[in-house]
């Protein structure tokens, strides 16, 4: 299965009050599952986008030493 093939199918069986919802843009919000590994997505077929969330903030930042 491609990585576009699994985003179609999380994007199909999350609810959008489940999603992460990260902000790309006004138009994008990230639609993979709220907790989700890797790179934020949003968007279908030739507009799906992929963005990493500023490393700063936001659950991917390392912890605080
Ligand atoms: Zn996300």
């Amino acid at each position: 299965m491609s990585i576009d093939e699994r985003l179609d199918l999380e994007f199909a069986y999350t609810s959008y009050g489940d999603s992460c919802r990260d902000l790309y843009s006004p138009s994008y919000r990230c639609r993979r599952p709220f907790g989700h590994d890797g790179v934020h997505a949003a968007g279908f077929g030739a507009k799906r986008v992929t963005w990493k969330h500023h490393p700063d903030h936001g659950p991917d930042a390392p912890p605080i030493s």
